[in-house]
């Protein structure tokens, strides 16, 4: 390994980049377990290689006398499952992440549980050709926990460590247990709907999960001192914001491109007594309806936009970050005066700084809104210190 590439990793960044590295011994295209070695030879630690990918190695363990095998495995988990345990007691909460890769220290593996079910997302080609291996116990872990199904959802392009680079249409496939389409799960007590073989990530976007609480809770206490509780929820896929707005008194228009999501979000809105006839949903290009918004002069007191990521690599950042300053104006130029703005991002190219400046006076085209709150993950999406990256997402209320 190349020695500006070993500083990181000593500090406990889980990535090697493949121009990190000077040779690999033996030679050979095919992903596996490795030694890290210093180019004056001292053993650095253990990870998996991925010949094919950017992200050439990554580092499960740290030290020259690291192991990396099935029993590595299932202590990672069960540590991960450990700490969900408490998080989670009060059994209100059903659907959340239960191994965060990377946050996990499980690098390349991802565990989302919806209830009884489970769902596997392996990232890179050295996590998929390892798995057989590497998660032998997984099965015995999972039943102990409760999980009767197992699901591995196959990426096609996955690389990064968010979400939104990893969008695509993906295949489906049940590793244990009877097969699952569809499920009801809660969050905070909040019943909804997920599409298990069709959706989105592994079926739903949990790290929006606190997000979605404080958007019900910046509603109900609108609504509470009078204010307005117009809310335009933009990017709305199954409707998570919307139904958490809905239920605390806001009239809310969801917009989406994809149809079918709104149909699953209405399911969710009925499932918690709310009547969708009484909010819009509009399948609609997002910024395209923003400007006829805006012509018509249609104004929102909460305005929440949560788009996929506009980044998906390094080099795309400063489009991306004009992309974000584009999406904001259109956001302000409909947004009420008194109103609050509820800016998301994904990208995990973009620092949570870099976010905020999308979102100056200069993008915005008005100078009277302020930051009350940046949010990050919630605590089931772990990361590490040294691993920016894994504190994809941002969401940052303006006021
Ligand atoms: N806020 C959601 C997650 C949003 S994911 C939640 O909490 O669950 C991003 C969504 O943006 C997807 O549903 C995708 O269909 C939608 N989308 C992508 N490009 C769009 C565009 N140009 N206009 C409107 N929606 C778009």
């Amino acid at each position: 390994m190349a020695r500006h590439a070993i500083e990181p990793v000593r500090r406990g960044h889980p990535w090697i980049f493949r121009e990190g590295i000077v040779s690999v011994s033996p030679q050979g295209d095919a992903p596996r377990i490795v030694r890290i070695v210093a180019d004056e030879g001292l053993v650095v630690g253990t990870g998996i290689f991925d010949p094919g990918s950017a992200i050439a190695v990554r580092v499960w363990s740290l030290g020259s006398d690291a192991r990396l095998d099935e029993n590595v495995f299932r202590e990672r988990l069960e540590r991960a499952i450990a700490v969900r345990r408490s998080m989670f007691a009060d059994g209100e909460t059903t659907a959340y992440r239960l191994l965060n890769g990377e946050g996990d220290r499980a690098p390349g593996f991802v565990l989302d549980r919806y209830g009884d079910v489970a769902v596997l997302r392996l990232d890179g080609d050295a996590a998929r050709a390892l798995s057989p291996r590497l998660t032998s116990h997984l099965e015995a872990v999972l039943r102990a926990a409760g999980i009767t199904t197992l699901l591995e959802r196959a990426a096609r392009t996955s690389e990064a460590p968010g979400r939104g680079e990893e969008e695509g249409a993906s295949k489906t496939v049940t590793r244990f247990g009877p097969d699952r389409a569809e499920i009801e799960v809660r969050e905070h007590g909040v019943p909804f709907v997920v599409d298990l073989a069709h959706g989105q990530k592994t079926g739903a976007f949990l790290d929006q999960r606190e997000n979605r609480r404080r958007v019900g809770e910046l509603v109900r206490r609108r609504r509470e001192a009078g204010l307005g509780v117009r809310v335009l929820n933009l990017f709305s896929y199954t409707g998570g914001f919307s139904q958490r707005a809905a239920l605390a008194g806001g009239t809310v228009t969801s917009v989406d491109v994809a149809m079918k999501a709104h149909a699953t979000a209405q399911r969710s809105f009925r499932l918690a007594g709310i009547d969708p006839a009484a909010h819009a949903f509009v399948t609609a290009d997002a910024f395209a309806w923003l400007a006829e918004a805006k012509r018509k002069g249609t104004r929102f007191d909460v305005v929440i936009s949560d788009p996929p990521s506009f980044a998906p690599n390094e080099r795309a950042k400063p489009r991306a970050l004009a992309a974000y300053r584009a999406l904001h104006r259109a956001c302000a130029d409909v947004l009420a005066p008194g109103g609050h703005l509820v800016a998301a991002s994904c990208s995990s190219h973009i620092t949570a700084e870099d976010f905020v400046e999308t979102l100056d006076d200069g993008a915005l085209g008005r100078s009277d809104l302020r930051v009350l709150d940046v949010f990050g993950p919630p605590p089931d999406h772990p990361s590490v210190p040294r691993f920016v990256e894994g504190r994809y997402l941002k969401l940052v209320l303006l006021a």
